[in-house]
């Protein structure tokens, strides 16, 4: 049964992970033909941008393949199941929308691209960085589908090295572009839990 549960968590990850990419992929071909006008790119971004490729996807695809290391297994349980496919389907709901809004501004990196607009509609109206808290339940939902405690610990740790040296440089370089539109902007939003952080 256990062995069952743990399967059934793998698969149900793989198929999110895939779910994933398909929601990414058109986003970063259309990036391509759109001028960047200023950009941050810095090894620190990369760093981020590496940790956390590692931690919600090289690491556990590593252990979905391999089974390694089984000695941070942990037993699997049809609640932790359920959780983790609601967090991960919320996570990609979450990315596919913020995608969306966020149209041909988006970057995967900070980019200030041509025409660049600000966005504040949709789950933008309550939180700057959706796309980033879609991470979060990412890294979260990974934890509970996927039966091994090294891998859970992975998925956050790479979450919280994108996301926390990243997040003020990305809210000053929006600062410096959008100047008093972007801190009327903050003031009456969170950044990544509504109405709490
Ligand atoms: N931090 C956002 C966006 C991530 S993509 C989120 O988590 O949803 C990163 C790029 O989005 C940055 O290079 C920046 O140029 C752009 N960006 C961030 N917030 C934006 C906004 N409110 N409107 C338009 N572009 C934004």
């Amino acid at each position: 049964m256990s062995n069952v549960l743990t399967l059934s968590g793998e698969i149900i990850w793989v198929i999110g992970i895939v779910a994933w990419y398909v929601i990414r992929y058109p986003f970063e071909r259309r990036a391509k033909r759109i001028r960047i006008v200023s950009s941050r790119r810095s090894p620190s971004e990369r760093v981020g941008l590496v940790s956390a490729l590692f931690g919600l996807a090289i690491c556990p695809a590593f252990y979905v393949a391999t089974g390694f290391p089984g000695a941070a297994d942990r037993p699997a349980s049809v609640w932790a199941i359920v959780l983790g496919t609601i967090l991960f389907g919320a996570a990609l709901v979450l990315f596919r929308i913020s995608h969306k809004q966020l149209g041909r501004n988006w970057s995967v990196t900070l980019e200030i691209r041509e025409k660049h607009k600000l966005v504040s509609g949709g789950p933008y109206r309550l939180i700057r960085h959706p796309m980033y808290t879609s991470f979060l339940l990412m890294a979260l939902g990974q934890a509970f589908l996927l039966s091994n405690w090294l891998v859970a610990v992975a998925g956050l740790v790479g979450f919280a090295i994108l996301f926390f040296p990243r997040i003020g440089k990305e809210e000053q370089m929006m600062i410096e572009n959008f100047g008093p539109q972007y801190l009327a902007y903050m003031e009456r939003t969170k950044r990544l839990i509504p109405y709490v952080y």
